[in-house]
């Protein structure tokens, strides 16, 4: 790798900056500096470089650093944007910067690609909530059930089940499934969001929920949100269906990523308070800039496990750094599940 330029690394720095100066920085608590984007500038400057040599794109969740998302990402999106996003890439390497089961995702739909997780080993609450073993027994107890896993599952979890949703698709998949039960795993909150949906919809199913609650989402209360409301009468409370329904509902707006953004984007409020992950809350800022948001997101600890430095380092070494493999029965099987998903959404 050749030696960088001041002039290249300051002209970084700058470009960055008027990248990320109104957003906020979660471990100082105030906005990025000019200051920080020059400490981080070489590492964008030569993970952007490194990426067009090794042929390689990098997609990051909305819920990494802003660094990341803004300054070296090729796309950046929710779960399901980037699982589009990781079918339709025609290159050789793609640099997931998520968590496991994104990672995995990204190869099984698009298996002859070779996919990296910088932090290798990143996890997820939900994910790690349910294993192929204890699905495979929910499936002999409920035979005539069709089972509907969240995307945030293993890939053992998605060949086992018809059919993958995200928090985008999920009630208009639930709704149009044939059959009368469902068990909907991994996701416990999500599943009651599901129940309570479906019967606004007048859609009548019996959902069971097997699994876990994210433990980024699961912390929030209506608590919080009379707190937030007392403090400032003008607030508007958007939270994510991974919180609970009782949170859901006493919200102005419960949706997914995307769906926060485009609230946001098109309301004509100033104040809003996010109760989800500090990396939308970044997001929203950066499409945002006349808006206020209050503080009330919280970190994702494995989402941020993602770096410019464990970036840099896979792309250094993009060879020997390792891969992330499905087995290829498993990721068949998958595969068909995380289909299903995309023809079903875009019937809507
Ligand atoms: S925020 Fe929750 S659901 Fe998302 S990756 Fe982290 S633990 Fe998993």
């Amino acid at each position: 790798m050749r030696e960088l330029t001041a002039w290249e690394i300051e002209t970084q720095a700058q470009r960055l900056y008027g990248l990320l100066g109104n957003v906020t920085d979660f471990k100082t608590g105030g906005k990025h500096t000019l200051e920080y984007c020059r400490a981080i500038a070489p590492y964008a400057l030569a993970i952007n470089n490194l990426k067009k040599e090794n042929d390689a794109v990098i997609l990051a969740h909305y819920y990494c650093a802003p660094e990341i998302v803004y300054g070296v990402a090729d796309f950046k999106g929710d779960s399901y944007a980037l699982a589009k996003a990781a079918a339709e890439f025609s290159g050789r390497n793609i640099i997931f910067c998520g968590v496991y089961f994104m990672a995995q995702t990204a190869k099984i739909v698009n298996p002859g690609k070779r996919v990296y997780l910088p932090p290798a080993a990143a996890g997820c609450s939900l994910a790690d909530g349910i294993d192929a073993e204890t699905v495979s027994k929910l499936k002999e107890r409920y035979p005539d059930a069709a089972f509907v896993c969240y995307i945030n599952s293993t890939a053992e979890v998605k060949a086992l089940c018809d059919v993958c949703v995200t928090s985008s698709n999920v009630y208009d998949i639930a709704a149009a499934l044939p059959n009368e039960r469902i068990v909907f795993i991994p996701d416990l909150f999500m599943a009651d969001n599901i129940r309570a949906e479906l019967k606004r919809r007048g859609v009548k199913k019996e959902i069971l929920s097997f699994g876990a609650t994210c433990c980024v989402h699961d912390k929030y209360t209506v608590r919080d949100i009379e707190k937030l409301r007392a403090g400032h009468p003008l607030v508007k409370i958007i939270s994510h269906p991974e919180c609970a329904l009782a949170v859901c509902q006493a919200s102005d707006y419960c949706g997914s990523t995307s769906g926060m953004l485009e609230y946001v984007r098109k309301s004509a409020d100033k104040e809003f308070a996010v109760l989800s992950e500090d990396g939308i809350v970044n997001s929203l800022e950066f499409e945002n800039p006349s808006k206020t948001f209050y503080s009330v997101s919280r970190p994702c600890g494995q989402m941020k496990r993602n770096t410019l430095d464990n970036i840099l380092a896979v792309l250094k070494d993009i060879d020997k750094a390792p891969q992330i493999q499905v087995p290829e029965a498993t990721a068949l099987k998958a595969k068909l599940c995380i289909d299903n998903m995309f023809k079903m959404a875009g019937k809507k």
